[in-house]
């Protein structure tokens, strides 16, 4: 038997007819030999593991920078915590994992330096040129920007991997049906940067447990906790309501996709790409955490001492940009070469998209602090 063949048959057994199999995927850009024994998913995930992006991700903040302390995640942690929910999920709904570990390693691969405040920033820079998205960076960081191979650019991932990040940038316009493993990470990602942004918080004391615990969701998860264990102590309080969170969400979905998926009109990828959206928590969770997502966008993601840091990442990066656009040759001789094919804006802000917030701040320091007649960030 192939490893091709060894494959399909196992997934025959493992994965639901509504799954994504492995050998029914629609290829690569450019023709590669089948691997003698690894599948296209997972080689995919492999291809994201070493890629450089992916490594940067651990040096580019999610909604705290480095300055504020080191519990708090960082891009690459998150990226973890929304794969470890996907494949759970994925598996109790017997889906292919390997293409949900794929997606979701990839789905935040093109955040800038200092998160959506860079994303902002460069999209302002880019007004004129297409703007900037995080989620259209991460298909150019793996179609074209990362050089891995010597027989074509970017990672040449699978066509199924292309497709499910693309869903992600226009969700409703694309016209494009995400895959049921597209949709889980998509749910993941949401139970996990609900969960862990208000633990963040709660650890640099940006909110206090009192103030969540007001919150339905919160109150309701610290109920089902003091049932389980009787009176808790604050921070064991705390620790038990976050992992009552994920158990309570990652449970919700499981539950309501896989009574949908039971009622057995779903047999192939073809008729889940004609279906409505199957992976979501009930309306009444929905709405507990769309008020949760109200209170953190307050009293977190707007808080005075991130939104200094905010305005403070963004007037670099704009500094940064003009700098090296009026004088391209600092850039590495990649990007002035890329800058031939897709512009000099577009180029610049490509090579500033794949900086690490540290790298972003030396790179500053180095060479435009101070020199462009503004005043050097406080
Ligand atoms: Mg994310």
């Amino acid at each position: 038997m192939s490893a091709a063949e060894l494959i399909a048959a196992r997934e025959r057994v493992l994965l639901a007819p509504y799954a994504m199999h492995s050998a029914d995927t629609a290829g690569r850009k450019h023709l590669e030999p089948p691997h003698p024994y690894r599948g296209p998913f997972q080689r995919d995930r492999d291809r994201i593991v070493h890629s450089a992006a992916y490594r940067r991700l651990s040096a580019k903040m999610q909604v705290f920078t480095g300055e504020m302390g080191d519990y708090h995640r960082t891009r690459l942690t998150h990226t973890h915590e929304v794969a470890s929910v996907a494949r759970t999920v994925g598996r109790a709904l017997r889906l292919n994992e390997d293409l949900i570990e794929a997606l979701a390693l990839a789905h935040d691969l093109g955040h800038p330096p200092f998160g959506h405040a860079g994303e902002d920033a460069l999209d302002e820079c880019l007004r004129a040129d297409g703007g900037f998205s995080h989620n259209r960076q991460a298909l150019a960081i793996v179609e074209e920007l990362e050089r891995r191979y010597p027989e074509f650019p970017g990672l040449n991932l699978s066509f199924e991997v292309l497709e499910g990040q693309a869903t992600r940038i226009d969700k409703r316009g694309s016209g494009l049906r995400p895959l049921l493993e597209a949709q889980v990470v998509e749910a993941a990602d949401s139970v996990a940067y609900d969960t862990h942004d208000a633990d963040d918080a709660l650890e640099l004391q940006l909110l206090s447990l009192d103030e969540l615990l007001e919150l339905p969701l919160w109150n309701e998860a610290a109920r089902r906790v003091r049932r389980r264990y009787g009176a808790l102590a604050e921070e064991e309080l705390k620790r038990a309501v976050l992992h009552e969170l994920i158990d309570w969400q990652v449970g919700d979905l499981i539950d309501r996709a896989g009574r949908r998926l039971a009622a057995g009109d779903l047999n192939s990828v073809s008729e889940v790409r004609a279906a409505e959206t199957v992976v979501g928590v009930n309306p009444e969770l929905a709405e507990l955490k769309r008020h949760l997502e109200q209170f953190l966008y307050e009293r977190v993601y707007r808080h005075p001492e991130v939104l200094r840091l905010r305005a403070k990442a963004q007037s670099m990066l704009a500094e940064m940009f003009v700098g090296y656009v009026a004088r391209p040759e600092l850039l590495p001789k990649s990007f002035q070469q890329r800058a031939q094919n897709v512009g000099l804006p577009r180029s610049v802000a490509d090579y500033l998209a794949g900086m690490t917030d540290r790298y972003a701040q030396q790179e500053y320091s180095r060479l435009f602090a101070g020199i462009l007649g503004a005043a050097p960030p406080r």
